[in-house]
């Protein structure tokens, strides 16, 4: 894809971070080249910031935005982290070649904010937390659950810059099962259900790709099927060429209710 681009900064430093007018930032570029970009006349290249991928922070794992799909899969987790099957299960729910895979960061995907983000689904289901980096030099914290927030659509405000993602122990700990399904057989996911149990009892439910932004619900313990239609009904489904509404809501529930009788069990 041709770009009207007329400049690429690598940014080696906070303060290259500042955007002029018409510059983006660029992580694995596998989005900014697939398609048009008009307007955009310049682009900040993350990646040479030179982050970690991913390292240990305490009991849990920081995951860089630049962070490629590929690296997190690869990714030697503690083995005390039982959630980690969620990694493999949710890179391969990309619709991407290995080459994507490369390229693509876990913060783009976040950025995006496309309701198939299969980064989203992880990051939310383990209950992570943005770390963003502020114009003004700050810092401010939010939880990926909250920062996507509606298709392509994030509380990132301009020169906002993802750069890290917290991952809590006590979600790396817990007991996890996940279900996705696509309307084709290589088609983008249509929904994405995670259920976690933590140490101290509390189950966590997150959908995401069947509705516009994540949803979550925590329950304080194993809930009844009750508990589970009661908090999909009135869900927003999302609509597009990958899924019909009726159809994401009837495969979310089945999805939703396998999920937890596979904790259960
Ligand atoms: C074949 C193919 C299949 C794909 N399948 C999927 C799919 O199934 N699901 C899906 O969600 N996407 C999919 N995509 C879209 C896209 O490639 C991915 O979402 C990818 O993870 C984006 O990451 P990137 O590093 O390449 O982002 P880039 O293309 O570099 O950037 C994407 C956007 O994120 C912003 N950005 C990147 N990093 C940061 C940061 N640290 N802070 C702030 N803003 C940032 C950029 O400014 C830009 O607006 C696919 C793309 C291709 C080409």
């Amino acid at each position: 894809m041709d770009l009207a681009v007329e400049s690429l900064r690598a940014a080696r430093t906070r303060s290259d971070l500042h955007l002029a007018p018409g510059e983006r930032y660029l992580a694995g570029g596998t989005w900014w080249f697939s398609e048009p970009q008009p307007g955009v006349t310049g682009l900040v290249d993350l990646t040479t910031l030179g982050w970690e991928p991913a390292e240990r922070a305490g009991d849990g794992l920081r995951i860089a935005a630049t962070c490629t799909v590929e690296q997190l899969g690869a990714h030697a987790p503690d083995p005390a982290w039982t959630a980690w099957p969620l990694v493999g299960a949710c890179v391969d729910a990309l619709l991407m070649s290995f080459k994507v895979q490369a390229q693509a960061t876990v913060g783009g995907n976040v950025a995006l904010g496309l309701p198939a983000g299969a980064m989203t689904s992880l990051l939310a289901a383990l209950d992570a937390v943005a770390v963003v980096w502020t114009p003004d030099g700050g810092e401010r914290r939010e939880a990926v659950a909250d920062l996507v927030v509606g298709p392509g659509v994030t509380t990132l405000a301009p020169g906002e810059v993802l750069r890290a993602f917290d991952v809590p122990a006590h979600a790396l700990r817990s007991r996890a099962a996940v279900r996705q399904i696509s309307l084709t057989a290589v088609g983008r996911s249509a929904s994405l259900v995670v259920a976690r149990q933590d140490a101290d009892g509390t189950v966590t439910l997150t959908v995401t790709a069947a509705t516009p932004h994540p949803v979550q619900h925590r329950f304080a313990a194993m809930p009844t099927s009750v508990q589970v239609d009661g908090v999909l009904t009135g869900l927003e489904w999302y609509d597009d060429l990958h899924g019909a509404p009726d159809w994401r809501r009837a495969v979310t529930t089945l999805l939703a209710h396998e999920v937890l009788a596979e904790l259960a069990a």
